[in-house]
């Protein structure tokens, strides 16, 4: 009997069979949907049937992350579909067309919009495949079709999904599944989140919750955007607050967007990665790694530094930045929080809240494959192997596809985990999905029907 997963605002027959599900519904999937739509659009007799499954009630990117003047980190051209389709409906240009804002946004004479309003955009663009989305519902797991149902049928994935609020595990059935479950925040070893230690995924939420009244120190650990972001926050929200910022470096050290070290973002520059030898590979990363990780941008650290040097000439500090300087514990004891830095030497700050912006680790896929991992083939060093369209290297018994937006740092290189270049990537996942299936199909016809009567 086919079951039906009520969701929001979308009906899933758990019977149908989707050319796609995606795990999650972040800006990559969200990418896919739009590259599969517009497929779709140009190919009616070749459709490609599609369903997202999102644990957030709604969309939502990085939501605790939308400090107010935080501004992207990519140019507005590299939104979910330009740099696939230049032409596309969903651009971030149709966007602040459909708002009325288009004029406004280039009087602005900016590349790079405020995050609160590419968040806006991305909402804009998920608002129109709501109907192709079960919010409120994780994926927790995934198996290979049951041998008996193989007979007849092409092979397929079952996807377990658990709908918030129900004790039932309902699955879903695809022939590829696309997994794209984002970034997973790090903490350093030994030390818990609570209520006054947060992690900065969590920071708006928390800083909601806590009375700014209550907040008189306050300890930033980090020396990336996040942590160079949040310290201005603090210090301009909490005007009598004293503000640690805990660097691990001498300083913040300053992202390099300059044109030709932006060229590692470039569609071009997966095929030199993923085709270039170990030692071109490692290449990118010595030399690269600054346009990316524990780097902050201009803007915020000469803010920071102007902060710095008025209290300098007012006399009287406030803002702390402890350089060369890690969190070596943190203890906790009701409303007290003291924290154990090293430098040179080793001091305690007492604290009222703690924010560690230390950065995520890469998505990981291991958990959700389970016993499909099997299948899945490894490099020498232990890591998945990713065909050049994204798509899981299996074994033959694995008769579906598999395929990450995320995770492939080893394989595809700096762009893996970023926005830059997701229009491309989901166009090439769509083009893979679909040679896969116009090969399979040609197989079909070409093998001789099957005797009656077995
Ligand atoms: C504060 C911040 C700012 C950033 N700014 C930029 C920027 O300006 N430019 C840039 O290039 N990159 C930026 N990044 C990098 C970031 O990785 C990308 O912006 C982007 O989030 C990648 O999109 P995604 O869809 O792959 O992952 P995510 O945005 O993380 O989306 C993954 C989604 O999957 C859902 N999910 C996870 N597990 C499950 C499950 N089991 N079942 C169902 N749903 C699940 C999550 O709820 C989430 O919505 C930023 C990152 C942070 C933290």
């Amino acid at each position: 009997m086919a079951a039906l997963v009520e969701g929001s605002s979308v009906a899933v027959r758990t019977s149908a069979l989707y050319d796609v599900i995606g795990v999650g519904f972040g800006p990559s999937n969200l990418s896919l949907a739009v590259a599969l739509e517009e497929h779709n659009t140009h190919n009616p007799n070749e459709r490609i049937t599609g369903l997202f499954v999102e644990r957030q009630e709604s969309f939502g990117w990085h939501r605790n992350m939308l400090l107010p003047s935080a501004t992207m980190q990519i140019p507005f051209l590299k939104d979910v579909a330009t740099l696939r389709n230049p032409a596309s409906r969903y651009s971030f240009v149709s966007y602040l067309h459909a708002s009325g804002r288009l004029a406004g946004f280039i009087n602005n004479q900016t590349f790079f919009p405020t995050r609160q309003e590419f968040h806006k955009y991305l909402e804009w663009v998920a608002a129109q495949f709501t109907d192709q989305v079960l919010y409120g519902s994780e994926v927790i797991g995934l198996r290979q079709s049951p041998a008996s149902d193989t007979a007849g049928t092409p092979a397929y994935l079952e996807v377990d999904v658990c709908r918030r609020g129900s004790p039932l595990v309902e699955s879903v059935r695809a022939r590829n599944v696309v997994i794209s479950t984002g970034l997973v925040p790090r903490m350093p070893e030994g030390i818990q989140q609570d209520d006054r230690v947060w992690h900065s995924s969590e920071f708006l939420t928390r800083f909601r919750e806590t009375n700014p009244a209550d907040i008189t120190s306050v300890a930033v650990v980090g020396a990336g955007q996040s942590a160079a972001e949040i310290t201005r926050f603090m210090y301009d929200t909490v005007p009598h607050a004293q503000v640690y910022a805990i660097v691990p470096s001498y300083g913040y050290a300053l992202a390099d967007d300059t044109p030709f070290a932006n060229q590692v973002f470039d569609p071009g520059a997966v095929d030199d990665y993923y085709f270039g030898t170990e030692r071109t590979r490692q290449a990118f990363w010595d030399y690269h790694r600054n346009t990316n990780y524990s780097v902050a941008d201009d803007e915020v650290i000469r803010d920071l530094y102007r902060r710095s040097y008025d209290e300098d000439v007012r006399g009287g500090r406030r803002l702390h930045v402890l350089n060369l300087s890690r969190v070596t514990e943190v203890k906790r004891g009701g409303d007290e929080t003291r924290v154990l830095v090293s430098s040179s030497d080793v001091q305690e700050i007492v604290v009222d809240v703690c924010v560690f912006a230390t950065g995520y680790h890469n998505m990981e896929a291991t958990h959700l494959l389970g016993e499909l991992d099997r299948h899945c083939l490894r490099d020498a060093a232990g890591r998945h192997r990713v065909g050049r369209d994204y798509r899981l290297v299996a074994d033959p018994e694995l008769g579906c596809g598999i395929y990450l937006q995320g995770g492939t740092e080893h394989t595809h290189g700096l762009t893996s985990s970023l926005l830059s270049n997701i229009a491309v990537r989901s166009g090439e996942i769509t083009e893979s999905v679909i040679s896969h299936r116009r090969v399979e199909r040609e197989l079909a016809q070409a093998l001789p029907a099957e005797p009656a009567g077995r």
